[in-house]
């Protein structure tokens, strides 16, 4: 019944203030810890087993007793009531006080146990003590007085608390679905942003990326290579013929290996993506037009060096590449354009090839528009 692990109240929102607000609320402050003392001392520390016992007796009586009986055991019940009462009203202005009352009230909920069985144990402790009280100090109504006040607080912040914590098990199980959303929609979007194939950006993500990365470029401050950004357009050579003369399944194939050559030659910051059908696109921040070139002919050369095998096949791949580096205040449709007329250059001009796109300037500064 009592938590294993410590309970964390700061987490369902009894922090340091709440706490302070809930005391002040009911009344309680350092004089109750001193009466608490003397309940413990005055009745509970010889009388604990035996108040709870004729609590119990009386509890029995209310038909979901028998939800304790078959969930909890009633001795556990009776020694989990017992230690309560020993430490009754100790510390009340501890988180550990609220934790473990909060704890209780959760296990109950968790039970299947009312929260009225829970409340009508603590009226009935606060009867049992009132009245051994009374008959201790019969002759002294003052004292008397004070400690049925005490009481009275000390079982209206039980109360209190145990009805708080009928609603942790909820918030639980809601921020436990919360949690399980949270992992299905960054599955989902993982999912929708990558290429079956490939294991690739797709073109969505790829332009969302591009977006954002053309948008910090523009924002950025000029310094050394800091807010440059190339963009690299890659086509397959001739891939309509491979398709034709293997089948597209060893399309799919070469399609698969390409990509991975393409991710093996580029730096592990670049950001590559399945353009369309046998096309892709390499974001590469921070970069000269004349590195940009320098890793776009590292891609053809790892590209067309093997020949791709597949059974007894070895198919020969080489690609075309156009390269753009991003003008001043340009959108991604325009620098995506720049590439691709550059790619379109490379395959007149015999493919298997890099082509720069001819308004960049080489030196890294950008051009007039
Ligand atoms: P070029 O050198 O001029 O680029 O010639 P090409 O044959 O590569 O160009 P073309 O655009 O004529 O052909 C591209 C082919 O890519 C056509 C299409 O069937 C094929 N293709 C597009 N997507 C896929 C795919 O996912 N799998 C396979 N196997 N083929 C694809
Ligand atoms: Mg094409
Ligand atoms: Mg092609």
């Amino acid at each position: 019944m009592s938590p294993e692990t410590p309970f964390d109240c700061v987490t369902f929102g009894f922090d340091r203030v709440r706490i302070r607000e809930a005391l002040s609320v009911l009344g309680l402050n350092g004089e109750h810890a001193g009466l608490a003392n003397r309940i413990r001392s005055e009745v509970i520390e010889e009388k604990a087993d035996a108040l709870v016992h004729s609590c119990c007796l009386t509890l029995a009586r209310d038909r979901s007793f028998a939800l304790i009986e078959r969930s909890i055991g009633i001795e556990c019940f009776k020694q989990t009531w017992s230690g309560h009462l020993q430490n009754y009203g100790r510390d009340f202005d501890t988180s550990e006080y609220f934790g473990e009352r909060l704890a209780i009230a959760a296990a109950f909920v968790r039970a299947k146990i009312p929260l009225s069985i829970l409340q009508l144990q603590h009226s009935l402790t606060q009867q049992a003590l009132i009245s051994n009280l009374s008959v201790k100090f019969v002759d002294d109504a003052a004292t008397f007085q004070s400690f049925v006040d005490c009481i009275l607080k000390l079982t209206s912040l039980d109360m209190y608390l145990s009805a708080e914590g009928y609603h942790l098990p909820q918030i639980d199980e809601l921020r436990k679905a919360l949690a399980r959303l949270r992992k299905e929609t960054s599955r989902w979007h993982q999912e929708a942003s990558t290429d079956q194939l490939t294991g690739l950006m797709r073109y969505n993500a790829l332009m969302e990326t591009l977006g954002h990365h053309i948008d910090i470029a523009h924002e950025g401050h000029e310094g050394p290579g800091g807010d440059a950004l190339c963009l690299a357009m890659i086509d397959l050579d001739f891939f309509k013929k491979i398709n034709d003369t293997h089948g597209h399944v060893v399309g799919d194939f070469v399609l698969k290996h390409v990509a991975g050559r393409i991710q093996a030659a580029v730096r592990d910051f670049d950001m590559v993506g399945r353009f369309g059908g046998e096309e892709f696109v390499i974001i590469m921040t921070n970069t000269h037009m004349k590195l940009a070139e320098v890793i776009a002919e590292r891609i053809r050369k790892g590209v067309m060096d093997t020949p791709l095998h597949l059974k007894e096949l070895s198919i020969p791949v080489t690609i075309s590449i156009g390269v753009a580096m991003l003008r001043e205040g340009e959108r991604k449709e325009a620098l995506i354009e720049r590439a691709d007329k550059a790619m379109y250059e490379a395959k007149k001009m015999g493919r298997n090839r890099v082509m720069v796109a001819k308004d960049a300037d080489e030196s890294g500064t950008l051009p007039e528009l």
